[in-house]
């Protein structure tokens, strides 16, 4: 049961309206999605009061639940067809993860800190989203369960992971913010030979994707 008021639907459909009408998002899937899932429930106690400003927050573990129009303007450049595969790297709070599964996706995710992992895994089913979720190092992908018909990196990337690419179907796309100090959103889509045809779309800031695994707050 998801616990809200009208103050919060209220406040989400006006994040909503200015996602649309003053930032540019125009998928309409998309921002249904942003208009449903309740992001006041991903906040840290104490934050869920900034939950519909389009602003990111910490999360615990130095990391942060992304700006919703960074989760939107991600998602809408995935082009998610119900049924789609999707392949996420950075968990965090499980609200980019929740978003996809609404757009019709079906949600592998990767994340590397022990305790977001922990915690996601056991909220996310609580608000009835069930993507498969793992603790590991997002670089090496999960080739497990793939191909994917898409890849979504949520942390800024220094460069597109070998393994990843290989476990994109071709004619999928992959999508990350490519850059160390700051990123610039990038989709690159695989061709029938396994070259990438690489679009970029501006100016974002990211916490880092980082290496390996960790277990410390
Ligand atoms: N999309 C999420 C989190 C964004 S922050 C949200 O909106 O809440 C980026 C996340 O990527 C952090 O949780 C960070 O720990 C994780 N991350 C960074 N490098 C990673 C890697 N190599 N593998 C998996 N997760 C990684």
């Amino acid at each position: 049961m998801i616990h809200e008021s009208f103050k919060e639907k209220g406040q989400r459909q006006q994040l909503v309206n200015s996602l649309a009408n003053e930032k540019g998002i125009t998928d309409k899937n998309v921002l249904d999605a942003i208009n449903t899932v309740p992001r006041h429930l991903f906040m840290l106690k104490g934050l869920e009061h900034f939950a519909y400003i389009d602003k990111a927050y910490q999360i615990g573990s130095g990391q942060t639940i992304s700006q919703p129009y960074t989760v939107a303007f991600q998602t809408q450049l995935l082009e998610i067809k119900k049924g789609d595969k999707v392949l996420e790297i950075g968990t965090g709070s499980g609200y980019q993860t929740a978003i996809l599964i609404e757009v019709g996706a079906k949600v592998f995710t990767i994340e590397r800190q022990k305790d977001l992992y922990t915690k996601t895994k056991s909220f996310l089913p609580k608000l009835g989203y069930n993507p498969q979720m793992f603790f590991g190092d997002g670089y090496a992908g999960k080739p497990t369960y793939g191909p994917y018909d898409k890849i979504l990196i949520t942390a800024g990337a220094p460069e597109i992971p070998e393994a990843l690419i290989e476990q994109l179907k071709p004619g999928g796309c992959i999508v990350v913010p490519l850059g160390v100090d700051s990123q610039i959103m990038t989709r690159a889509t695989k061709q029938p030979d396994g070259s990438l045809l690489t679009e970029t779309f501006g100016n974002f800031a990211f916490v880092p994707m980082l290496k390996g695994t960790a277990n410390d707050l």
